[in-house]
């Protein structure tokens, strides 16, 4: 399959470009397109055999299920059961934006969306040429990271040629994401409501609008023998190719750690990568060294994750240590993420 690839620009859409990825949308074929948290891979979330397209392109197990993008507020009724009202008071506050909610499905969704659950995810994404490409495509849109399964996330055009060129019709290009990890889910079935994968979209945040949320289990004790209620969380997911050590304690002893660690698997003959911050980046003496923003504002973490794991990986690294972020705010995302392409594998310094 040839993949048609067109630029786009956020601030002027192109019209002919939205209206190309629309009719392959309406055809049942598989348009890859920016959103403001990571790439998505889209297909028509009510056509069963355009969404198991999906599967196939990405080499996704299938019963992880796809989130559905929406582009109004009315398309919420046509594909869920009931729409709780904590439900409707988050939307109106984080739509369109990086939240994701669960609400029972209607029976126009089909199963090969939602992996056989009768639950089905929805979001309204913020990015302008989401936007339009989900409403010239029909207004239901299922889409999924745009990556390989078990690669990391695409955070721009050339992640996503690089996993899916040959296997999906078209790829928009709308320049990098400005957040870089994927939305906050949350379980709108469940009282109190749920987070089972964290995002932009905090705790915190949800809990001063809607009172009490509750946080998966699986998400704070990794060791749990639990099953995620996200059948995708399960997976290892994001992972570089490298075997990735997180070092966490005083930023000091880390940066001296992974020093040390650096150095030996250097004398050992293996490429190494570390993953440091701008406050920092001058303390490492060895190896392949890429920072990853600042401690004083963890989105710049966010945004450059995916992109440098994509990196090492590219430059063909077999050990990577990386500092942790635990802050609070999106670094518990950015940590959710990291701790699962380490296979959690943390070490305390
Ligand atoms: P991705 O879009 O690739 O970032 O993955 C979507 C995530 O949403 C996966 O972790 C899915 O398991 C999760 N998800 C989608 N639909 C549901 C659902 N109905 N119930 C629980 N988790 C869901
Ligand atoms: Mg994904």
């Amino acid at each position: 399959m040839k993949t048609i690839i067109e630029q786009i620009d956020a601030g002027q859409l192109n019209t002919d470009t939205i209206k190309k990825a629309g009719d392959i949308l309406k055809n049942g074929g598989l348009v890859a397109f920016p959103t403001e948290t990571v790439y998505g891979l889209g297909a028509d979330a009510l056509n069963e055999d355009a969404a198991k397209k999906i599967y196939a392109a990405k080499g996704r197990p299938s019963d992880n299920p796809l989130i559905i993008h929406i582009a109004d507020m009315n398309a919420l009724d046509k594909i869920t059961e009931t729409i709780p009202e904590k439900a409707e008071i988050a939307a109106k506050e984080f739509w369109p934006g990086p939240l994701t909610m669960i609400f029972q499905k209607a029976d126009i969704v089909p199963m090969g969306t939602t992996g056989g659950l009768d639950t089905v995810a929805v979001r309204m994404p913020k990015h302008p040429a989401a936007k339009e490409i989900i409403r010239a495509g029909g207004g239901y849109i299922a889409a999924p990271s745009a990556n390989t399964s078990g690669r990391p996330s695409p955070t721009t055009a050339r992640h996503v040629e690089e996993d899916l060129t040959g296997k999906i019709d078209m790829i928009v290009d709308g320049g990098a994401v400005t957040i870089g990890v994927e939305s906050t889910i949350l379980d709108m079935t469940v009282e109190p409501p749920m987070i089972l994968r964290p995002g932009a979209v905090t705790k915190d945040m949800l809990e001063r609008l809607i009172g009490e949320v509750a946080v998966d289990k699986t998400l704070i004790e990794p060791d749990s023998k639990k099953i995620p209620k996200a059948p995708g969380m399960k997976y290892r997911h994001y992972a570089p190719k490298a075997e990735l050590t997180i070092l966490e304690g005083d930023i000091y002893r880390v940066t001296e750690a992974i020093n040390r660690l650096a150095e030996a698997k250097i004398n050992e003959g293996f490429k190494v990568g570390i993953i440091g911050t701008e406050e920092t980046i001058e303390r490492y003496s060895a190896g392949n060294v890429k920072c990853i923003g600042t401690r004083q504002n963890e989105m710049t973490v966010a945004g450059n994750l995916y992109g440098i794991l994509r990196d090492f990986d590219s430059d063909g690294t077999d050990y990577i240590y990386s500092e942790s972020f635990s802050s609070g705010g999106i670094g518990n995302a950015v940590m959710n993420r990291l701790l699962k392409a380490a296979g959690h594998h943390l070490v305390h310094v």
